[in-house]
């Protein structure tokens, strides 16, 4: 089935985010998942003969009928018709003859939808367009029917045209129409399919659907609730099917996975929104490295063909290693500038905030060192990065620079330049003209700062011309052993888990786990993908008197919410693991797109809203009477709030 779709993008070929000016077909690289193609068929049960961007010298001569958009008029002789495959150029006839084709097509506003007949002829010497595939030929039209007409538009379809993301949400099926909207869809469908392949018919998966009306779930992310008929009861949209997984798992399905709509209520952002998709997987009898291979053979199976291929296995860190050396538990591997601790170098210092830090339990010194800082970053850059450490870390940061000894307003850093200079350069292995940033802290406060801060830095260097990341480069990593629960960060007394409650512990570790919980690693891993984290599972819990300590006794939810499960796996539950991928921010790196609602067809604003139709919308009280519920109206006050809350969402 896959391959019959291969051809669908031959003339489609891949627009990329940094590409300047997308034009329909004018990119020579089709998108192809598979060395392996049928030609399918593009044009069965329609009305026309070929589509557009399919046509070369190899049908000269061939009379076709096309369905499409006109895209350009020129001089009332050209037309160029656009369709999903791509742009053909069509000959407006000018004898008599055949004057009321020439009106159709003359008079149609652009946009219009046409149906054209004619003959495949060759362009005239000199007049063919090597960067249109259909570039070699042109439709000499007979006949033309106007399908529909097309109004003024609120926007020109060609991605070039700048218009911000409102209008684009707001005229939606219009964005659509564009070319890098057109390749995200497609591209995103074939991957599926190739998943799909994969998991079922190379590795037996079984694809199940499973509901979307729930109940509300303990602990984790914020649900959607839905009213129903029985006064004050609500079902809840879940947040994953992790619990249906589980239980199928128990019900003997053995290898599951579906293309599964979650929710969280926890509005937009560029890598986030409401209603999202995983590739969500269970298997029993599995372990962690288990999973890690099947999703490593799954994302190279399904990686499109014209990328570069994807190297297995992918590498695994640590997430104390991740969060000392990167500050973050999704690392981008794809640049240096380590976080690098120096506490020792300082042992001595006399430097006051210094020798403060170092004299509390957990305090620690560390840096990052800036390649050619001090050529590319700008004195208001420091500037902005020591404000920022204050105000979002109350943390200070000292920049250093090594060569010129230019350290702005800063005696301190001159300070240590003297001091420990040489043991910076040592063991940050500095160059000329790099900058080293400096703070001192608690370990993780500390690392995860300068963790924010190499980001920053990366983007202003990159900013400036520094290539640091390959744009053609996929890293892929797995993190793994975190620990099974975080402090809470309004009350650290108390204990929430890293992934979800039904993570196993850590086979290592579980003695600790009725004494000091916070020791215990778990068999939790996540997959990171240039920094962001596209994946994340665990091996469970099976046993349900462990399930119900950890439930009960260390996360002190309520055990009753989850009866059924707890009582399932006590019915000889098997040993099961899983993961989930998410979809949308796979794509949205695989097509370089800058957001995730570039891979959605129709996503959600900022605020949650669906532009277009105005979702979520009021609906009249008699129609809520069934559901016992009333509206509690918001004040002004509160209305002016939420809105504020919200300062650069694309109603805006
Ligand atoms: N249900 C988990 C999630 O949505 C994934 C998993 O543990 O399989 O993150």
């Amino acid at each position: 089935m896959f391959r019959s779709l291969s051809r669908l993008y031959r003339g489609l070929s891949r627009p990329t985010r940094r590409t300047t000016q997308l034009i329909w077909g004018s990119f020579s690289r089709s998108l192809v998942l598979s060395s392996q193609r049928r030609i399918p068929e593009l044009s069965s049960f329609v009305a026309r003969t070929n589509t557009c961007g399919e046509l070369r010298s190899s049908h000269l001569g061939q009379e076709v009928t096309l369905c499409g958009w006109i895209q350009y008029r020129r001089q009332n002789i050209f037309l160029v018709l656009r369709d999903f495959h791509g742009l053909v150029q069509v000959i407006i006839p000018q004898d008599e003859s055949a004057a009321s084709v020439k009106k159709i097509l003359c008079e149609a506003p652009m946009e219009s939808v046409v149906q054209v007949s004619g003959t495949v002829i060759s362009r005239p010497p000199g007049q063919e367009n090597p960067k249109m595939p259909t570039g070699e030929i042109e439709i000499k039209v007979k006949t033309a029917k106007l399908l529909n007409s097309c109004k003024k538009l609120p926007f020109e379809i060609k991605d070039f045209v700048k218009k911000t993301e409102a209008l684009r949400l707001r005229y939606r099926y219009l964005d659509l129409r564009g070319v890098q909207m057109q390749y995200n869809l497609r591209l995103r469908s074939q991957m599926v399919m190739k998943m799909r392949e994969y998991l079922c018919n190379l590795h037996g998966f079984v694809d199940i659907e499973t509901p979307t009306l729930f109940k509300r779930t303990p602990g984790g992310a914020k649900e959607f609730v839905i009213p129903s008929r029985e006064p004050g009861k609500f079902y809840s949209l879940p947040q994953s099917p992790q619990q249906f997984k589980q239980l199928l798992m128990v019900g003997g399905l053995d290898r599951y996975f579906q293309v599964a709509r979650c929710y969280r209520d926890e509005g937009s952002r560029p890598d986030r929104q409401p209603e999202f998709t995983q590739i969500d997987i269970e298997m029993s009898f599995v372990e962690q490295t288990g999973i890690q291979s099947l999703i490593e053979g799954l994302l190279q199976y399904s990686w499109p063909s014209d990328r570069d291929p994807v190297v297995v296995p992918f590498p695994s860190m640590t997430f104390a290693e991740a969060l000392a050396s990167y500050g973050t538990d999704k690392p981008d591997t794809r640049f240096g500038m380590k976080i690098v601790d120096i506490s020792d170098m300082f042992r001595n210092t006399e430097v006051g905030f210094l020798q403060d830090a170092l004299s509390k339990p957990q305090g620690t010194i560390k840096a990052i060192c800036i390649p050619e800082g001090e050529k590319y970053l700008k004195r208001k850059d420091i500037e902005s990065i020591r404000k920022f450490a204050a105000d979002h870390f109350n943390q200070e940061v000292l920049p250093i620079f090594l060569k010129t000894n230019n350290n702005w307003n800063s005696p301190v850093a001159k300070f240590i330049m003297e001091e420990q200079g040489l043991g910076l350069i040592r063991l940050l292995e500095t160059q000329e003209e790099d900058v080293v940033l400096l703070t001192a802290g608690e370990h993780k406060k500390a690392c995860s700062l300068l963790g924010k801060l190499r980001l920053e830095c990366a983007d202003l260097l990159e900013a400036r011309g520094v290539v640091l990341r390959d744009p053609a480069l996929f890293s892929f990593l797995w993190v793994v052993d975190f620990p099974l629960f975080f402090p809470k960060e309004e009350n650290p007394e108390e204990l929430e888990t890293a992934h979800h409650p039904f993570t196993a512990p850590h086979p290592s570790d579980i003695h600790h786990l009725y004494t000091e919980p916070q020791k215990v690693r778990s068999q939790h891993y996540d997959l990171v993908l240039n920094g962001s984290e596209i994946g994340g599972g665990s091996i469970r819990i099976h046993d349900a008197e462990l399930q119900h300590y950890i439930l009960a006794t260390v996360l002190k939810e309520d055990v009753k919410l989850l009866s059924h499960l707890l009582q399932a796996l006590d019915y000889g539950a098997p040993p099961h693991g899983g993961i989930a991928i998410g979809l949308d921010r796979l794509m949205c790196l695989v097509t370089g797109a800058p957001s995730i609602r570039d891979v959605i067809a129709f996503p959600k604003s900022f605020q949650g809203h669906d532009l277009m139709s105005n979702a979520p919308d009021s609906i009249p009280p008699e129609e809520l009477k069934p559901y016992h519920i009333q509206v509690s109206w918001p004040t002004d006050s509160e209305t002016k709030k939420s809105s504020l809350n919200h300062p650069c969402h694309p109603e805006s």
